[in-house]
């Protein structure tokens, strides 16, 4: 942590001066950067790696949860945007009737980018942000690392959203990590893409054995909809298959724990495999754990294939087309913040003055043994709400997060963080930042029920 006082003594070049900063390009980041522009905020997004997206495009996690009742999503704003923006192109949308969030993740990145430079907002990618700059306890700026070297980019607001909570975090914000009670995390994916797949011969088969989810192409497209899965003793009809890929030594049996895998829009010829996943070791600040994970990912990546090729009817002719490049992290860092949404709150369905989102979506745990309320869900037609205060980080000012890091329950976290939810607080966040500028007070004594009534304006569904 250095010190504002020590910056002009540091001999630290000063790299910006911006109103908004945001710490991570990703599902939340990318988002508040759209959002931010929009605002009339001079904004910055700082990410690591070289594109727009986060988990949605570097981890490959496609397609988006629905976050729905009765059909109708409870996600608008920039979300809803975004999805009818990539549904109106041929290299993402495909299934015109109710596709909400089935998307290409490469085709993602280019539209991000293009929302960002439309709202005037700059991107500086391969860069790194490893430390606050802190004047008593508001963060004023960050220090960043890149080929050019270390610098420091000054900011009026900063969102975190980098996911693990970094800068909440060194700026000495109180978090939580995995389930406090029982210290179980959620386990890893490393996910991958197989092509040339004959996917219409792979959704005949599917649909001769019966419970999976398959749906013709739109006219115009190559790509019919298919999900299908396998876990052992769930009912699944490619169980049958899992065993003998078993009892042939193509598979082991912890394989069959679970595996996942979706068509893509406007990806001909090639699906997308939420697997496989990985249980120990799943600290998402731990880059040993995250090592480990990649190099055991691949090893794993390598035997689905092959089973794929030998077993499922369409892969005879399969390849892959790559690994992720960034670990699938479902938790790490949560911050403790104004509020701190509770497991009760998600099944009470409750409701806030302040709420900047709407969620419905399960308990969604993926650890089904270890759990008790893993895939437990609201009863239909119900859906709690999130408040504007589970952005504000107790202690530290000047900071807003968004995204998977929020102020929340294990539990409540592994709902809250599908991404329709993830970027619905990247636009809160970037909008609270805006209006707490204009009236020149703290993010902590920014009115939510003013900024719900403006995310209402944008389109917010509240
Ligand atoms: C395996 C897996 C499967 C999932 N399945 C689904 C699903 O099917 N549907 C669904 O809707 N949701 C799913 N989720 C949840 C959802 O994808 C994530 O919760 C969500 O994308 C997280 O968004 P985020 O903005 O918090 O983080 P991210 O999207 O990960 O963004 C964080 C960004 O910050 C950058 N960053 C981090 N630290 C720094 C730093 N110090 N300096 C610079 N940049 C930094 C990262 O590179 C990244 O771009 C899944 C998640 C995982 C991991």
């Amino acid at each position: 942590m250095l010190p504002f006082s020590q910056l002009s003594s540091s001999s630290l070049p000063i790299l910006r001066d911006v109103d908004l900063l945001v710490v991570g390009g990703g599902t939340a980041g990318a988002i508040a950067g759209i959002a931010g522009g929009r605002a009339g905020l001079k904004t910055q997004v700082v990410e690591q790696f070289g594109f727009l997206g986060g988990s949605q495009s570097g981890a490959l996690v496609t397609p988006m949860m629905p976050n729905q009742i009765e059909g109708e999503p409870l996600n608008g704003g920039i979300d809803m945007e975004l999805n009818r923006r990539m549904n109106a192109m041929r290299e993402s949308g495909v299934w015109k009737d109710g596709n909400r969030g089935w998307f290409n993740p490469e085709m993602l990145k280019h539209v991000l980018e293009q929302m960002c430079g439309e709202a005037g907002t700059e991107l500086l990618y391969f860069t790194f942000v490893d430390d606050v700059i802190m004047e008593e306890n508001a963060v004023r700026g960050v220090t960043v690392v890149n080929k050019a070297g270390r610098s420091a980019i000054l900011a009026k607001r900063i969102i975190d959203a980098s996911g693990d909570a970094d800068i909440a975090f060194r700026a000495g914000a109180p978090v939580e990590v995995g389930d406090p009670e029982t210290g179980i995390n959620q386990p890893f994916s490393v996910r991958f893409h197989l092509g040339n797949i004959d996917l219409n011969r792979f959704a005949e088969y599917l649909k001769s054995l019966g419970r999976h989810d398959v749906m013709e192409a739109a006219e115009g497209s190559d790509v019919p909809l298919i999900h299908t899965a396998m876990v052992w003793g769930k009912g699944w009809t490619l169980e049958p298959l899992f065993r003998k890929a078993v009892d042939e030594g193509v598979l082991l049996e912890s394989d069959g724990h679970y595996f996942q895998v979706f068509s893509m829009a406007g990806r001909p010829g090639e699906m997308a495999f939420n697997c496989p996943r990985i249980r120990e070791s799943v600290d998402g600040t731990n880059p040993f754990h995250l090592t480990r994970a990649m190099v055991t990912g691949r090893e794993l990546i390598n035997r689905y294939v092959a089973f794929c090729r030998t077993y499922l009817p369409g892969f005879e002719r399969s390849y892959l087309v790559f690994s992720a490049p960034m670990v699938g992290v479902r938790e790490s860092r949560r911050i403790r913040g104004e509020y701190y949404l509770s497991t009760e709150d998600y099944f009470a369905a409750r409701k806030f003055d302040d709420a900047i989102l709407r969620n419905c979506y399960p308990l969604d745990i993926h650890r089904d043994k270890d759990h008790a309320l893993n895939m437990q869900r609201l009863k239909a037609g119900e859906y709690h709400e999130v408040p504007y205060r589970c952005l504000i980080p107790l202690k530290v000012e000047n900071l807003l997060v968004a995204g998977r890091c929020f102020s929340g329950s294990f539990e409540a976290q592994s709902s809250v963080r599908i991404q329709s939810n993830c970027r619905a607080m990247g636009e809160a966040a970037a909008v609270a930042s805006a209006m707490s500028l204009q009236r020149n007070v703290p993010p902590r004594q920014m009115d939510g029920k003013d900024l719900r009534a403006r995310l209402k304006e944008l389109g917010g569904r509240l």
